[in-house]
């Protein structure tokens, strides 16, 4: 099971570390504090070529970045999607954006063209920014939209003159920041509405928590996380910047590559997903050959990381602590922190974009937001998930939501019904199954229906098990009861 204490409840509202004036972007609220002792110091630096942006340029670049959006017409409320894998300049094109008062709203880059029509489809973006091979995805009728290479903005941005005014357009907490793609307890993926507020209390929160400790000026985080992610933006656009550390970005994540950068930059602090924990226990011996011992802190989160595995782990690097953090792309980054330390919370959620049949379902009459998660808490405080009640699965702490990988399969000629649900497994802590109703006499097997799924997603959204079953258990309104199939699939391995 995944019963793992994820931290200390946060139970703050309102604290008062947020900044009450109503007139404040994120980029304007962490780039106005940055220290004079932090302008020449890197606030980011990929680990490969060890190029870098010094706090002093992210903000002169941040200015130069909105001019140029500005003069390829995007202004305030516009959309700008960025469709690009991490890299130094990802944190930037957050702050460039949302400076301007646009909208940045992310993709994974794994993304098929399907997937990613559809999701251009749900937001309607006025600019994309990406790569090459990202380019060849989107079809004619995108081209009718602004498409821009980053690599060319880029070389734009540095031929630009520094601006260190901003454009004055009036931003205010409550404008929307970001859009993030998440699927919630139910239904395929949506847009996850992200105000300034909800950044700017991500920022005092993991500030208040960081800052309760030593050295956190000091500090060198390495980003191994998505960035298109919750997750990895609230730790790195949020956070990091907040306390003014370095984060040395890798563009792929490797476990060889971790391990080299953590020794190469002398990394103290280590976000990570739980199959990386996993790797590192598995592959313990692997990793004698680096030093590793300038690490204080493992934060894990996106997905349930087992006792079992928390255990190994503080066993095989004893000087390392083992931190989790429980928080959903609809919280804004993370809500609880096991670190010994209590912070606070941000007051306020948005909402499904342009759903609000979502919306009212995800956060109810009361401002309550459901997880979907099965928690309790404990007499000190201390939260327990114990179980995953919405339909998500979580592979390798990406989410892939059922939804969208049935609507695939009842595509397929032999399928008459079809249910996916998770099935534990070890590396990825979750695989997509798929529990399959032929249609009359077919004999399509297991290897069939993955090949059919696999050209149509990315990687991660795979069907990587197939059972095949009589029928689909469904309640009286016809929905389909996961739990009862997820439950099956554990106590037997035979078909359903
Ligand atoms: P996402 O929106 O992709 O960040 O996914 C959020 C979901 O990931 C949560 O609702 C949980 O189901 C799961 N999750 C995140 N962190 C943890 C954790 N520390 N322990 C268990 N599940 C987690």
């Amino acid at each position: 099971g995944f019963c793992s204490s994820t931290g200390l409840y946060c139970s703050k509202w309102g604290s008062p570390l947020l900044p009450q004036t109503p007139h404040l972007s994120l980029p304007s609220f962490l780039l106005s504090q940055i220290s004079s002792k932090a302008l020449d110091k890197p606030a980011f630096i990929d680990s490969k070529s060890c190029k870098s942006i010094t706090y002093g340029e992210l903000r002169s670049l941040t200015s130069s970045l909105a001019h140029v959006f500005h003069s390829l017409g995007i202004k305030k409320g516009d959309i700008v999607l960025v469709v690009v894998p991490n890299s130094l300049y990802y944190p930037l094109l957050v702050l460039g954006v949302m400076s301007l008062g646009a909208i940045f709203s992310t993709a994974n880059p794994l993304h098929t063209r399907p997937e990613l029509q559809s999701q251009i489809q749900d937001t309607n973006p006025n600019l994309i920014i990406t790569t090459p091979e990202q380019r060849s995805k989107l079809d004619d009728r995108q081209s009718t939209r602004s498409i821009i290479l980053v690599d060319d903005l880029m070389d734009t941005l540095l031929q630009y003159p520094r601006h260190h005014k901003t454009l004055g357009t009036e931003i205010n907490q409550d404008d929307i920041a970001a859009l993030m793609y998440s699927s919630g307890t139910t239904g395929k993926s949506k847009s996850v509405v992200c105000l300034h507020r909800n950044f700017i209390a991500m920022s005092c929160f993991l500030r208040h928590v960081w800052e309760s400790e030593d050295g956190a000026f000091d500090d060198i985080y390495l980003c191994v996380l998505p960035l298109f992610h919750m997750f990895g933006l609230s730790m790195f656009v949020c956070g990091t910047l907040a306390v003014q550390s370095t984060t040395v970005v890798l563009n792929k994540y490797s476990l060889e590559d971790m391990l080299v950068s953590v020794e190469k930059y002398k990394v103290t602090r280590l976000p990570v997903v739980p199959p990386m924990v996993v790797q590192l226990v598995r592959l313990q011996d692997g990793v004698k050959g680096y030093d590793l011992g300038s690490v204080k802190e493992v934060i894990c989160s996106g997905a349930p990381l087992g006792k079992v595995h928390m255990e190994k782990f503080s066993k095989c690097y004893p000087q390392m602590r083992l931190s989790q953090c429980y928080g959903l792309t609809e919280t804004c980054g993370p809500i609880t922190l096991c670190n010994g330390f209590s912070g606070m919370v941000h007051e306020s959620i948005g909402g499904y974009f342009g759903d609000p049949n979502a919306t009212s379902l995800a956060i109810n009459k009361e401002g309550w937001l459901h997880t979907g998660d099965l928690c309790f808490i404990d007499k000190l405080g201390l939260v327990y998930i114990v179980d995953r009640i919405k339909e998500l699965i979580k592979y390798k702490a990406y989410q892939v939501a059922p939804a969208e990988l049935e609507e695939i399969l009842l595509i397929h000629p032999d399928i008459n019904e079809v249910a996916v649900i998770p099935y534990p497994d070890e590396a990825a802590g979750e695989i997509p199954m798929a529990c399959v109703v032929k249609r009359g006499m077919s004999e399509v097997e297991e290897e069939d229906i993955i090949s059919f799924v696999a050209t149509k997603v990315a990687p991660y959204k795979k069907i990587r098990k197939v059972v095949f079953v009589d029928s689909i258990p469904r309640s009286a309104s016809g929905k389909i009861l996961r739990r009862h199939l997820r439950a099956k699939a554990l106590t037997t391995q035979q078909p359903l």
